[in-house]
């Protein structure tokens, strides 16, 4: 089993954003961290932002930043979200399936069955939880001028948030 590129890259890019903060990140910035051609990223960054994972500033000072506190971003659904493209067997895939054994086939529940354990496994996962704490991570991704990832490792938006949150 293997993740997608594109899978890939949109976790680089989700957790290069959240090293960041609240900066605006510029696409090149992502690509030369996290050794990505921008022609890929451009694709990958689209559907973060039509899915709400990220939010984009056209112009030019413009880029993308998260569009959520990092702990509302689970890992499970930006899997979900990017390797639905690719069904893992051909059965999964709708319309185009032409294998002739579906109506009997147990190795089709055994796939969904662990399927469905892997992404359970990775809803348990924020990026919050990957980035809050890593410093090794941080020194790798983090650009001049960006803050440390403060309090409960968020940015000033994430921290308003749970501020709110504890106000209840
Ligand atoms: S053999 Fe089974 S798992 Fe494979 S495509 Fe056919 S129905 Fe799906």
């Amino acid at each position: 089993m293997r993740l997608t590129t594109r899978t890939n890259l949109a976790m680089r890019t989700l957790m290069f954003c959240a090293v960041n903060g609240d900066r605006i990140v510029r696409k090149h910035e992502i690509a030369e961290a996290c050794n990505a051609s921008e022609n890929h990223l451009a694709q990958v960054v689209n559907t973060l932002a039509q899915r709400g994972f990220i939010e984009t500033q056209r112009g030019r000072s413009g880029g993308l930043r998260l569009a959520r506190p990092m702990d509302q971003i689970g890992v499970g659904e930006v899997l979900r979200t990017f390797e639905a493209v690719l069904p893992f067997v051909e059965c999964l895939d709708g319309d185009n399936n032409t294998c002739p054994l579906c109506d009997a086939c147990r190795f089709r529940d055994a796939i969904e069955a662990a399927l469905e354990a892997f992404y359970t496994a990775m809803d348990r996962h924020s990026v919050g939880d990957l980035v809050r704490d890593n410093d090794a991570l941080e020194h790798l991704l983090r650009l001049p001028g960006a803050p440390r990832i403060g309090i409960c490792g968020a940015g000033p938006r994430a921290r308003a948030t749970l501020t709110a949150d504890l106000d209840v």
